[in-house]
């Protein structure tokens, strides 16, 4: 191993030892007596997202593997938080950092990769990025780090702070330290496996419950097991739900899938805001749509437990799209039937 990537490695691990673990907060709703529903936090990483996990994950696994070295580009497919998360890693150890996204990426997305020292190549549509990506690394003899391939196998399952571990050790004080069901969606699907992994190998009485938006193949790959199922659309709930199955998504460790309306992700997303004051993102409203629902079953068994969830990502990004109400009616249509089903579930609030 050469001293630069001795150094990038070493440089990495400090940034990580300075940094604290997100926290876990604790809703309160007494129309649920008995049973706890937990937030993972995963806005509080400096760069905003849970993607923070994986791009540290994702320069580790190449730093080791020497696919990164001293002045080698790195060069990602992604018009979302994981090009954000990666332009901060790259600019830690000194490496140039390309995002391919498509033309239309929101502003505010660009200027942050920019922020962080990094360029954006521009392609027209979606589709585009893998291909786009795979040429301009080959031109520039740099590194794909390709998220939609890698995420599952970068992140260490068994433990290494990962954060399953982190979510059962916060737990430990907790009327119920092992919680009935975790909740995630996926959109490269490497949290779910993380997850998923770490409950089997520790042999936790833990569900995984995997949630779906509308415009996703994921659903009916884990349901049927065909992974050559393709649909046109892209997701409208952004950072989850992908139109086929992407090498990392791993149907085999989620216990159980759900299907949540894209108009109910909002709708759980606006509420959340109401409850503890915070604005997240819809992919956050998509889990805890998941969690909410899991809870009414409990409910109704007269079950006690505990359910965890995830914070992906904080809202500030999404001011003029899922917080703009004129945006959701003419994106997404009325969404006040799933608006009425939270008062109901959850007496008023
Ligand atoms: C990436 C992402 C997810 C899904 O996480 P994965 O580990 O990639 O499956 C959820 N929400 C947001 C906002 C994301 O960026």
């Amino acid at each position: 191993m050469s001293v630069w990537t001795e150094q990038a490695v070493a440089r990495i691990q400090a940034d990580a030892q300075r940094s604290a673990d997100t926290h876990l907060i604790k809703l309160e709703l007494p129309a649920l007596a008995g049973i706890d529903l937990y937030l993972k936090d995963e806005s509080s990483h400096p760069t905003g997202s849970l993607k923070h996990r994986l791009a540290r994950s994702l320069f580790l696994y190449a730093l080791c593997n020497g696919q990164i070295n001293q002045g080698t580009t790195v060069i990602e497919a992604s018009s979302g938080s994981t090009a954000v998360s990666e332009a901060y890693f790259a600019r830690m150890i000194g490496v140039p950092f390309v995002a391919v996204m498509p033309r239309k990426t929101a502003k505010a997305k660009i200027r942050q990769v920019e922020f962080y020292g990094g360029r954006c190549h521009f392609v027209d549509c979606p589709t585009q990025m893998h291909e786009a990506a795979v040429v301009l690394a080959a031109e520039c003899n740099g590194h794909f780090m390709d998220q939609f391939r890698f995420a599952e196998r970068a992140t260490d399952w068994r433990g290494n702070s990962n954060i399953a571990e982190s979510i059962f050790r916060q737990m430990k004080l907790e009327s119920h330290p092992v919680p009935t069901a975790i909740v995630m969606s996926a959109g490269t699907g490497g949290t779910t496996a993380t997850l998923g992994r770490y409950i089997r190998y520790k042999g936790f009485n833990t569900t995984l419950v995997a949630v779906d938006p509308e415009n996703s193949v994921f659903y009916d790959v884990w349901q049927t097991g065909d992974r050559s199922l393709e649909i046109s659309q892209g997701s409208r709930i952004e950072g989850i739900g992908r139109p086929r199955a992407e090498e990392s998504f791993q149907p085999t460790v989620i216990d159980r899938m759900m299907r949540v309306p894209d108009g109910a992700s909002v709708a759980a997303m606006l509420w959340l805001e109401h409850l503890c004051g915070r604005k997240v993102g819809a992919s956050t409203g998509t889990n805890l749509w998941g969690m909410l629902t899991l809870a009414a079953e409990m409910h109704q068994r007269g079950e006690q437990g505990a359910l965890v969830t995830l914070i992906c990502d904080g809202g500030e990004r999404y001011l003029d799209s899922y917080y703009d109400p004129a945006w959701v009616a003419e994106t997404l249509g009325d969404i006040s039937e799933y608006q009425l089903q939270l008062k109901g579930v959850l007496g008023g609030r």
